[in-house]
């Protein structure tokens, strides 16, 4: 199959099965290059629609598609989810019965297998080799590919073994898949999987629907209790403590405060912590206050949060823990509070442990990086992004720092006293003690020690004890003190870096710690479910419908449909089954299985409230929505091959030559709405930049482009709820072009 015919029947294959309306990213180049018989390597993050790649050029080629992946739970899912769709989908692993096992592999043979999932340690028997040999094979998709380095935590000897495909089957494509970012893994999967000569694709490993925040941890568990209140009362999570005691106590308060929350940690029996793990799988809103041993393998989309009450051991911990969020693309939090006894802690334990020096210096090292993350008065996006090698991106307008930006001072005095008051203390004590030392409260043991006579005792009552706390946080963070190992935590002096600092040879500048309690400006709607009580009300009846069609056949809810399709069903009110059609997710099987029912629903709905004034003109039939591909009569604005038409091009010189768009208009007796849209069209096809299309500036780019993403990723024609959003204040032309190059940059 050559690219173009695979490029159209891969479009055909996501509208008609999947029920998606246009590719995301580089989906539609990986696609093409696999089903055409090319070997790739795909980097992607989470939720960036990695299966996709591999499972339409299964669909594509003749034979079955092998997929190996070192997950059990995650194959279950995904085949459930791939046998909603009506696809023939199957898994061989360890929970089957031998039975169903040879069920599997005589299908297999017979050719009635679209799709089938593998452990690598199965895979590897030369039972099941040879069974191969006998049937035939679409590709070899390697998920999780990043199992092969041996450098990594999720290494699995069977991995590196696996370039026995290529061996024994040099003509069938193989895919190998990985959310890991960085390079050096990138370098030993080519090496290792003998991919040399596959072409490489690597996405961005920004994941902007979520929103990143770091609080100062005051009182955890209220500081928790208030954020889920206050924007995820019903939502499901993830929120992660650093020891098994704190899950099951954090657990335990949520319970306690009505939330259905639950313990997972590596020290519960199997039993349990499978019960659980189902529990938050089939349920809506469960909680689950975990370990990291929580989330590998966790596929489920509409995970709204995850927080943590304890610091992660790096950047890469955070980022991996934190994209277990939001992976269907809508609004997600990744929340962290973060304070002084962290930072202390996680040094102790790094420096406590008993690993060689060379392995302490590299953890430090990733801790210091973490810090400098949570210390940050710049876009937190942007410093992960940039830890990912990912530079020069824009402020994301979507993270705490960004909303609330964080003010600096010339902190140099400050810190010269509390670094003054650590060494006049003698180097023995912890930050409470020498706040109270600051700020001159003389308690029976600062009396007994004789340290409410030296010169820095009642030196600091111009900040509180929550100040002081966090400027010693940040000397900590900064490397300034060190922590004392060996005694009992207390803080001292690092002299090579805070010499100048205390001759005033150097100048340090602190943040201010935003009061974020008091700080409604940031908050916003529990999302996705719509606020509007009539759309709320209808929101729930389907997710009841979708709760028991799930229960029904013992399902997690999501493989039915995800939150995003309900919502456009919220959105559009389709009436019949062609309307219905065009809602993304629907593709011929879910059409089939559920349309009757939904249909019922939205009927019953519309009797019982009427049917709202205002609905958004429904979304274009699928296969038209998208561009080249499918042109089809309808398309009128499209002319040649350059892709734009005439009145387009018109446009595109005006601009070009400096014209505004109001004279544009003007000149062209057309509406500005109009001349937008042309731009946006000039921009789908790369012929001009945003910036040149229209006067706006970061700020307010990036506040549109949030607004935009707030809408269903699956459901770009929408573009009401922003304009919305937005108070009306941008054209709908404005926020084409915003959406177009939005578009163009994936
Ligand atoms: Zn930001």
């Amino acid at each position: 199959m050559d690219a173009t015919t695979a490029a159209s029947s891969a479009l055909e294959v996501l509208s008609r099965t999947f029920g998606f309306p246009n590719f995301r990213g580089a989906q539609e180049q990986i696609i093409g290059h696999v089903a055409g018989g090319g070997d790739a390597l795909v980097l992607m993050p989470t939720g960036g629609g990695k299966s996709l790649c591999y499972q339409i050029p299964a669909l594509l080629r003749d034979g079955t598609g092998i997929v190996v992946s070192p997950l059990i739970a995650l194959m279950q899912d995904q085949v459930q989810a791939l046998r909603q769709l009506g696809l023939r989908a199957a898994f061989l692993n360890s929970t089957l019965a031998l039975d169903e096992q040879r069920q599997v592999e005589q299908r297999l043979l017979a050719g009635e297998l679209d799709l089938l999932y593998v452990a690598p340690e199965r895979l590897l028997t030369e039972r099941f080799l040879s069974l191969l040999d006998q049937a035939q094979i679409a590709l070899f998709a390697i998920d999780e590919a990043h199992c092969v380095s041996q450098w990594g935590h999720d290494f699995r000897p069977e991995y590196v073994q696996l370039n026995i495909l290529h061996e024994r089957w040099p003509t069938v494509p193989r895919i190998a898949l990985t959310a890991t970012a960085d390079s050096p893994t990138r370098n030993e999967i080519v090496t290792r999987l003998d991919l040399g000569r596959a072409e490489q694709f690597v996405s961005s490993f920004d994941r902007p629907n979520i929103r990143y925040r770091i609080v100062e941890k005051q009182n955890p568990r209220q500081q928790l209790l208030r954020f889920l209140r206050e924007e995820h009362p019903n939502d499901a999570g993830i929120v992660y403590c650093l020891s098994r005691r704190r899950t099951e106590e954090t657990a335990d308060f949520l319970a306690a405060n009505g939330f259905p929350a639950l313990p997972y940690h590596a020290g519960l029996s199997s039993e349990v912590r499978r019960a659980h793990q189902a529990e938050f799988l089939n349920g809506e809103g469960v909680i689950i206050c975990a370990t990291i041993a929580f989330g590998m393998g966790i596929d489920k989309p509409d995970v709204r949060f995850v927080a943590h009450l304890d610091l992660p051991k790096s950047i890469e911990a955070y980022y991996q823990e934190t994209g277990r969020a939001g992976r269907d693309g809508l609004p997600a939090d990744a929340w962290l509070t973060y304070g002084l006894n962290d930072v202390v802690t996680l040094r102790r334990l790094i420096e406590d442990s008993e690993a060689d020096e060379r392995f302490k210096r590299v953890e430090l090292h990733k801790l210091n990086a973490l810090l400098g993350l949570c210390e940050t008065t710049r876009c937190r996006r942007q410093v992960l992004l940039d830890y990912f090698g990912e530079t020069g991106t824009d402020a994301c307008g979507n993270c705490d720092t960004c909303l609330t930006p964080v003010e600096c001072y010339d902190g140099t005095v400050v810190a010269q006293k509390a670094l003054s008051c650590i060494y006049r203390t003698e180097q023995r004590f912890g930050a409470g003690y020498l706040v109270n030392v600051l700020l001159g409260k003389a308690d029976a043991r600062i009396r007994r020690f004789g340290h409410d006579r030296v010169s820095t005792f009642g030196i600091g009552t111009e900040l509180s004890a929550e100040q002081w706390k966090s400027v010693y946080r940040q000397l900590v963070a900064a490397g300034l003190i060190k922590v004392d190992v060996e005694g009992h935590g207390g803080l001292q002096l690092n002299w090579e870096r805070c010499r100048p600092i205390l001759r005033g040879e150097q100048r340090i500048d602190l943040r201010r710690d935003p009061d974020r309690k008091h700080n409604r400006g940031e908050r916003r709607e529990p999302t996705p479910a719509p606020a509007d009580p009539e759309a709320n009300a209808l929101w729930e009846r389907l997710r009841a419908r979708r709760r028991t069609l799930a229960s029904e056949q013992g399902v997690p809810p999501y493989t039915v449909f995800q939150d995003a399709t309900l919502r456009e069903l919220v959105t559009y009110r389709p009436r019949n089954r062609d309307e219905l059609g065009r809602i993304s997710g629907f593709g011929v099987a879910k059409l089939q299985r559920y349309g009757e029912a939904l249909l019922a629903e939205l009927q019953a709905h519309e009797a019982e409230h009427g049917r709202p004034a205002q609905i958004p003109e429904l979304p274009p039939e699928k296969l038209r929505r998208q561009g080249t591909a499918s042109a089809t009569p309808a398309d009128k604005g499209r002319v040649g091959q350059s892709g734009l038409s005439d009145t387009v091009r018109t446009t595109l010189q005006l601009v070009r030559s400096g014209a505004s768009v109001d004279e544009i208009a003007r000149r062209r007796e057309l509406k500005p709405t109009t001349i937008y849209t042309h731009l946006a069209r000039c921009i789908d096809e790369g012929e001009l930049a945003l910036r040149d299309a229209v006067a706006l500036s970061d700020y307010e780019i990036n506040t549109i482009r949030y607004a935009l993403e707030q809408v269903p990723a699956d459901s770009p024609m929408a573009l009401k709820p922003a304009y919305e959003a937005l108070n009306g204040e941008y054209d709908y032309g404005v926020l084409r072009c915003v959406r177009a190059a939005m578009e163009t940059a994936n």
